[in-house]
């Protein structure tokens, strides 16, 4: 495999090999455990987008006549690639993204998930029929593929967001460019070596590594029918308006902050577990991750107490040491974002109870860690509030009853995931009913659906209307049909005007 391990420059991924940049445009990718830069990334310009999609476009037409076989044993064949090269893509998830191994491992299990979905492609794209819509006429409906699609995905899972679109759109049979995230960009190459060696004829996968500028080549190339995006609200907003702007189908999942509702009849210590984990998981850096916690009736104190215990047990360290269960956070720049967030709760005297943000790792001290913080009494217009923080940062706030406690969470910008740990049945009921979230989770802190179910949220968290992997992803990757048809026989030759009607 072509890992770079040095201050190597990364090639793209173009018609089933690895071509080197001419754009002169490159970025660092580092290893946020130890600060070291481990390889320069180009950033394509619109030429280099230009051949990839022009790759995709030229092995469209022969993918696409493909039989329902063939996509089904290449699938199977990546399927058992990627199954046996989880321990290589994960190490290379812990190496530029920072993530603990079992972190990564995990990654590569649920971005599996989709890929073994995929393979039940033939079953997933059967169409309907009805015969004797009218007398001699049949109709059918058809789904078939959009053509090029453009995958754009964020540095917190750099195996499994890729993994979230392209194993649908393939399997739907359309051809894909991916423009990974710049900050950790090397588990993308080793997918499209892992698709090549699949039997992926060539032209059907490609990469094209860059920036904004590479984003925008692909939002406003003629040639590319569909996009998905997964990444921050902000970018989120105008890559959905540029595509449709520019005429393509989109689907934009965007940013999050994930609520927490405790209700005073819940099993706190299980809460706080769950919790914890919710929270500081691959250092707060998901977009389900439980970022602010409502604490409903009398449950603040107690429940504060009982996370604070646990974090202190935490241990912050290198991704790649199995005693770590908290790792770097991506670049130098998010550390210094999220400790100067910190920095203002505690200006805007919300009560810091824990305080990572002087944490040293010993042998690690040019990375970009932070320990875990935890804020109580929270008001929801503060910014350690009002901001997606990103980083292993909780914030409590309070309310006194579950009524108040949905207001808080509906009156919040965004819609990801929302959980309820409770024993009341009713409660639970209510709150799933009544929440405006894509995912809730009832004492589940971070509820991902399944690859067999869609991933989406609402509101500010996806621009768009169709959500990610699932049937959702087998509707957005293509297109619907619907014949209708006859046989005539010599005595059904007659002209009427009329509209047709069925007979
Ligand atoms: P990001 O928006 O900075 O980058 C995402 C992708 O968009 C990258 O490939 C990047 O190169 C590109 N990009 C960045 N800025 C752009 C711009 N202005 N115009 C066009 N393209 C741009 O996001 P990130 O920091 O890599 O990832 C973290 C964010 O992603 C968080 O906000 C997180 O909540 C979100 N996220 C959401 C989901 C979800 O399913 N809703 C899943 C994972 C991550």
């Amino acid at each position: 495999m072509s890992m770079a391990t040095t201050q190597t420059l990364l090639n793209h991924w173009i018609d089933g090999r690895e071509e080197a940049t001419r754009s002169g445009r490159h970025g660092e990718v580092t290893n946020s455990a130890t600060g070291e830069v481990v390889a320069q990334v180009p950033f394509a310009d619109a030429v280099e987008v230009d051949a990839a999609v022009g790759a995709a476009v030229a092995a469209a037409p022969e993918w696409e006549s493909a039989s329902l076989s063939e996509r089904t044993r290449i699938m199977f064949a990546f399927r058992e690639l990627v199954h046996a090269h989880r321990e290589e893509i994960a190490r290379v998830l812990t190496l530029e993204h920072g993530k603990v191994t079992s972190d990564a491992l995990g990654e590569v299990q649920r971005g599996l998930e989709v890929i073994e979905f995929a393979c039940g492609l033939a079953e997933l794209l059967k169409g309907e029929h009805s015969w004797q819509v009218s007398r001699g006429v049949d109709s059918y409906a058809l789904r078939q593929p959009v053509g090029v699609v453009a995958g754009i995905t964020p540095f917190n899972f750099p195996s499994m967001v890729p993994a979230w679109m392209f194993p649908l759109a393939l399997a739907a049979g359309n051809t894909f460019v991916l423009k990974p995230s710049e900050q950790d960009p090397s588990a993308s190459m080793l997918l499209g070596e892992l698709l090549a060696q699949a039997g992926l004829p060539q032209g059907v996968f490609n990469v094209v590594h860059g920036d904004r500028e590479t984003v925008t080549a692909l939002l406003t190339h003629p040639r590319v029918n569909a996009v998905s995006f997964v990444g921050s609200t902000p970018a989120a907003k105008y890559v959905y308006e540029t595509a449709t702007g520019h005429g393509k189908r989109a689907q934009a999942l965007a940013g999050a902050k994930n609520h927490a509702v405790v209700l005073p009849d819940a099993d706190l210590d299980y809460a706080a577990d769950q919790i914890v984990a919710g929270a500081y998981g691959s250092s707060g850096q998901r977009c389900m991750a439980v970022s602010a916690v409502v604490a409903v009736g009398d449950t603040g104190d107690r429940l504060v107490e009982k996370i604070g215990e646990r974090l202190e047990r935490l241990v912050v360290g290198p991704g790649d040491e199995p005693s770590s269960e908290v790792g770097p956070l991506i670049s130098a720049a998010a550390r210094d974002r999220v400790r100067g967030l910190v920095d203002e709760g505690v200006e805007e005297r919300a009560e810091l109870v824990c305080d990572g943000r002087d944490v040293v790792v010993e042998g690690h001290e040019g990375g970009f860690f932070i320990g875990p913080c935890l804020f109580d009494h929270v008001s929801t217009d503060m910014r350690v509030y009002r901001e997606e923080i990103f980083g292993p940062v909780l914030v409590v706030t309070r309310a006194g009853s579950l009524e108040e406690s949905i207001e808080v969470v509906n009156a919040n910008p965004w819609g990801n995931g929302a959980a309820i740990f409770t024993r009341d049945g009713g409660a639970a009921r209510s709150f799933e009913l009544r929440v405006s979230a894509g995912m809730v989770g009832i004492n589940v802190p971070i509820p991902v659906p399944m690859a067999y179910y869609s991933f989406g949220g609402w509101k500010a968290s996806l621009f768009g209307d169709i959500h990610m992997h699932g049937p959702e992803g087998i509707r957005f990757y293509t297109r619907g049909k619907v014949v209708s048809s006859r046989w005539p026989q010599a005595a059904d030759a007659k002209i009427d005007l009329a509209f047709p009607t069925a007979t």
